[in-house]
């Protein structure tokens, strides 16, 4: 790939006209589309001619024009070849890895993913298709290597891990996948633009487009990024996960999504510049805070190599606030009294959102899991918003903690 800048990318998808003329493409409604010479018809059912080779549009469910273009975005975002959207997050995570594995194939994941896809690995898909994975600390690369077994097809992982906000070292992780022959799978919801899991090794890389790339909490989305053969696989006809199962994105929402594409750079600009104050402002408060800008974090060195310096250390933070009892106290204060915020799951809107992860995103972890996780029942999750001021909304902040007994040192 020449250029793998995403922004220079991302200008480049930006020549693609509406149907009359218009600066925006035009949104494709229709579910299918004609076929202007029947005998082409046999290849185009067959794969054999695509939108991009001589073929044409053939059914919605397979692609549909509006949700390609998105597609090409995400694919310059990512700097992958190709990429395609999804309903979901969770079915672009979930048609991923049972495309490329079969029953009794096995996966190696991160034992801090996300909750549905903890579900996905832990619950699902054992009973249903043999696949099963072991759960491991993604740090500790010599737990990863070593629970790689002669039927291991993927190591999967995030690029942030969710809520410990470990950063997941893509270049040696890649290694060890290569040197296994395994497919290495980045998760990279938590920090588009900041991270670029392709450029680092990574084979595909997965969103919920739903958090960063939507950016106001309305759409549920995912894509999966990868090489045009790997596309063309979930597209089968016979044995695509996305065409088969189905997870299809509505072109309306692939229009919307793509007018915010643009201002993602900005956007993930000022969540990281305003997460880093506040997490340099607690930490001088003496707070249990938690985020990779931070000197003291665990992996601040190596994301501070792996990032682009443009974007800063993400838009989240985490705060123990010991005990469940406390971190609830703190988040209703937070929302119903000082308007900081909302207490809800989620991340990347342009408010903050907060939860307890614990009982929340993470509550699908057995207690055991959560702890080897290291997410204590008092681990509050902030996605850090751009509106109002930064000073006004520390303000909110530092008066809740206040009121709590936390006072600036
Ligand atoms: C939200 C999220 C998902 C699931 O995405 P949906 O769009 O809700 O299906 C997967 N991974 C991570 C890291 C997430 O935050």
């Amino acid at each position: 790939m020449k250029n793998c800048n995403p922004v220079e990318r991302l200008a480049d998808t930006r020549h693609e006209f509406g149907e009359h003329g218009g600066v925006n493409m035009s949104v494709e409604a229709s579910t299918t589309f004609t076929v202007m010479h029947s005998n082409t018809m046999p290849d185009i059912f067959g794969g054999k001619k695509g939108p991009d080779h001589g073929g044409c549009y053939l059914y919605g469910r397979h692609f549909n024009p509006t949700v390609y273009n998105l597609g090409k975005q995400l694919a310059a975002l990512e700097c992958t070849e190709a990429a395609y959207c999804t309903a979901s997050g969770m079915s672009a995570i979930s048609a991923t890895l049972m495309q490329l594995c079969d029953a009794e194939d096995h996966i190696v994941s991160s034992n801090t993913v996300y909750g549905g896809t903890y579900a996905l690995l832990h619950d699902l898909l054992p009973p249903k298709t043999k696949i099963k994975t072991t759960l491991v600390d993604i740090t500790d690369l010599v737990a990863v290597e070593s629970a790689i077994t002669a039927n291991t097809r993927v190591l999967f992982t995030e690029s942030m891990a969710n809520p410990t906000l470990r950063i997941a070292d893509i270049p040696r992780l890649s290694e060890i996948a290569k040197r296994h022959n395994i497919t290495l799978v980045v998760d990279n919801t938590f920090s588009p633009l900041i991270l670029s899991p392709k450029k680092l090794g990574a084979d595909i890389v997965v969103h919920s487009m739903t958090k960063f790339i939507s950016g106001a909490s309305d759409y549920i989305a995912g894509a999966v990024c990868a090489d045009a053969a790997f596309i063309q696989q979930l597209m089968d006809l016979h044995t695509g996960m996305l065409m088969v199962l189905g997870p299809t994105m509505d072109p309306q929402v692939a229009f919307n999504i793509s007018l915010r594409i643009a201002h993602l750079p900005l956007r993930m600009t000022e969540h990281g510049h305003r997460t880093q104050i506040f997490a340099e402002r607690l930490h001088d408060m003496g707070m249990a805070v938690t985020y990779p800008g931070l000197p003291e974090h665990p992996d601040h060195a190596l994301m501070s190599q792996l990032h682009c310096p443009d974007y800063g250390y993400g838009g989240i933070l985490t705060l123990d606030m010991g005990t469940a009892a406390c971190a609830n106290e703190l988040l209703d204060l937070l929302q119903n009294e000082y308007h900081f915020g909302y207490v809800a799951v989620s991340l990347g809107y342009f408010d903050t959102l907060m939860s307890c992860s614990g009982s929340s995103t993470s509550s699908e972890m057995t207690d055991e899991d959560k702890t080897t996780a290291s997410i204590s029942p008092g681990l509050v999750r902030m996605s850090i918003g751009y509106t109002g001021s930064t000073e006004q909304r520390w303000r909110q902040l530092v008066e809740a903690l206040n009121r709590l007994g936390f006072n600036p040192k």
